[in-house]
């Protein structure tokens, strides 16, 4: 009883407070098509790279806004990188009959060197001088850092910080092994304005920029087993001659029902993100990429995304006399949530 009217008031609360608190604290859409764009220009995908740019575009992101953001791709993904995303720009911006907006231009670059104002603009983004027995060991990366990333690139003044952070979680959640530059990245942005649920906007942008590039596609919504699934899941068939492969592509939280592979079981290669496989009575096991899984004929069990990634595994079965797949109760939340 008490729990009831604890969340009655608390949703009370929040309709309360109405759609104006709510709408700062969410992405805009120019917000998200520049997170969208970076993650994408990051993963060097240009076929989602331009959809993004052109949703950007549409949305009142400037062509020179774009191109700040992907001139700072540079700095964290390296130049060949920045100079694909860039000339996906100059297309799009050319077919679509340069009717784009071009916007500001930076202002003139602050006076005296770029060291000394790189180094005063890193500490005010980050809110403290920036030190480490790192950059004693190797003073050059800390020379070019101040200098170049946070001289020369954040004194470009068309393009707030706020923006460029935004940005640069986009682009480091969209590559691997940068956890320690993505969490203090995160730190950053959030110094600079970006609330909590706008930054979990931006992770949730950067991992669908991975999973929609699949090595073996995305495929289409899987409707034909939708009532099977929480959430939305993708179908692509692989392979249907003397075995059946397909590839499943799981959206965050999304995952199938408890079910059992009657008279032939399954074989599961976890190709992206990171997801669960559970049977019945034994702990979650967690799935990333590489991960095999043999799933016995008649063990009861499931599978699906974790609750913040997407999740990729090829299903792999031999057609057998009689096989086939019973369906049973979803994966309560409660359970899921316990994961
Ligand atoms: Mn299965």
């Amino acid at each position: 009883m008490m729990k009831k009217l604890l969340v009655s008031l608390v949703l009370g609360t929040m309709l309360f407070l109405g759609e104006n608190a709510m709408a700062q604290e969410v992405l805009n859409a120019k917000q998200k098509s520049i997170a969208t764009a970076a993650a994408y220009a990051a993963r060097g995908d240009q076929k989602g790279l331009r959809q993004a740019l052109i949703d950007g575009l549409d949305a009142g992101v400037t062509v020179n806004e774009f191109k700040e953001i992907l001139v700072q791709v540079y700095a964290y993904c390296g130049f060949p990188r920045s100079l694909n995303a860039l000339n996906t720009l100059m297309q799009v911006v050319d077919e679509r009959g340069n009717r784009d907006e071009q916007g500001a231009l930076p202002g003139a670059k602050p006076k005296g060197n770029s060291l000394d104002y790189g180094t005063e603009n890193q500490t005010k983004l980050v809110g403290a001088p920036v030190q480490g027995k790192l950059y004693a060991f190797a003073p050059a990366i800390d020379e070019f850092l101040k200098a170049h990333l946070f001289g020369d690139i954040f004194a470009r003044d068309n393009v707030d910080w706020q923006t460029r952070e935004l940005a640069t979680i986009a682009m480091l959640a969209s590559l691997t092994g940068v956890d320690s530059q993505l969490k203090s990245h995160i730190n950053v942005g959030k110094h600079n304005g970006l609330t909590d649920a706008q930054v979990k906007e931006v992770l949730e942008i950067a991992s669908e920029s991975g999973a929609k590039n699949v090595l073996f596609g995305f495929g289409a919504e899987n409707t034909a087993y939708a009532k099977y699934f929480v959430g939305q899941s993708y179908l692509q068939p692989l392979a249907n001659d003397g075995v059946n492969a397909s590839n499943v592509t799981f959206e965050p939280g999304a995952r199938n029902n408890w079910h059992i592979h009657r008279k032939s079981g399954q074989t599961l290669l976890v190709v992206a993100g990171r997801g669960y496989y559970q049977e019945w009575g034994k702990p979650a096991q967690v799935l990333k990429a590489g991960d095999v899984v043999s799933i016995p004929e008649g063990v009861k069990h499931w599978h699906g995304a974790a609750r913040d990634s997407w999740f990729t595994h090829i299903a792999i079965s031999v057609p057998t006399e009689g096989a086939s797949t019973e369906w049973l109760e979803a994966v309560s939340e409660d359970e899921y949530g316990k994961l």
